[in-house]
């Protein structure tokens, strides 16, 4: 197995998980996306191989499905001999307001953000245990172990879920020196946040007191923090990326 180290992003072809594989490759890693769009799979793997000094694969992957993880993690061993980071991030973000909830929507959002994750981390787990230094980054939100936001309950729940697993997940993998840690983003540019219109962005930018939108590589800075060799001491910490976000206490404390 070579030096260089290899780390498996789901969601890796858009948004969040795009720019933590972009800060990966930039760092000299292997990197592995995965997502269930192959066609836009195949153009960011390109994109991404003008970033790295390490390699760069795509593996078509659905994290809701547990064989569908492992042959992604197989097809990873394959070409790169192992691996020893697993960035879990992955996620759906739909919105619906409590009384119109149904029970579909919750199921779907638990299946991805949840489950997907465990399936994930489950399907790695055996490498990383062989890594000499094996990092789990779960990509989990302000929204919900924070802050709440109306229409997102849902989501909320399942943030803080990834946080509730999280301190026992890294119980039982210290042990084989593996570390689990999560990563809070607040508002972060993505071209799914795009999507919820310009007024939703403008008061979102407004109540931040770095006064702008978080960037995907904000996000991706933090993950390399925790998938570092040396940050082998560091386990079920969660560290929040929001530009200020959280912190005032009024309106009003923003401007002033
Ligand atoms: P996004 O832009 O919508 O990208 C989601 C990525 O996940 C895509 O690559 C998508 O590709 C993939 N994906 C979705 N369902 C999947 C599944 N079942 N199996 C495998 N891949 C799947 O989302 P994002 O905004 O970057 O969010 C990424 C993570 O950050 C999520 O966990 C989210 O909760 C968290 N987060 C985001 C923000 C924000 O401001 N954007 C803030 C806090 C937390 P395919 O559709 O091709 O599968």
């Amino acid at each position: 197995m070579s030096d260089t180290r290899t780390v498996l992003v789901t969601g890796g072809t858009l948004g969040i998980g795009k720019g933590i594989a972009r800060v990966f490759a930039k760092n000299g890693y292997n990197v592995v996306i995965t997502a269930r769009n192959a066609e836009k799979g195949a153009v960011v793997e390109q994109e991404l191989k003008a970033f790295g000094r390490g390699d760069v694969m795509f593996v078509p992957g659905d994290v809701t499905s547990l064989d569908s993880m492992k042959a992604a993690v197989a097809a990873t061993v394959e070409k790169f001999g192992g691996l020893d980071v697993l960035c879990a991030n992955a996620g759906m973000f739909p919105s619906a307001k409590l009384d119109d909830m149904t029970e579909q929507d919750w199921d779907d959002i638990f299946d991805v953000n949840v489950k997907g994750m465990l399936f994930s981390i489950q399907a790695a787990s055996e490498q990383l245990k062989k890594s000499k230094a094996g990092r789990i980054v779960i990509t989990s939100s302000i929204t919900g172990p924070i802050t709440g936001l109306p229409g997102w309950a849902h989501y909320g729940a399942t943030k803080s879920a990834q946080l509730g697993f999280m301190r026992t997940a890294a119980i039982e993998y210290a042990p084989f020196g593996i570390t689990v840690n999560a990563v809070l983003p607040g508002n972060i540019y993505t071209e799914g946040l795009a999507d919820l219109g310009e007024a939703y962005l403008k008061t979102m930018t407004s109540s931040i007191p770095m006064k702008r939108l978080g960037d995907v590589e904000d996000i991706g800075v933090a993950a390399l923090f925790f998938a570092q060799e040396n940050a082998g001491y560091i386990t079920s910490q969660s560290l929040v990326v929001d530009g200020g976000q959280v912190l005032p206490e009024t309106l009003e404390a923003v401007d002033a």
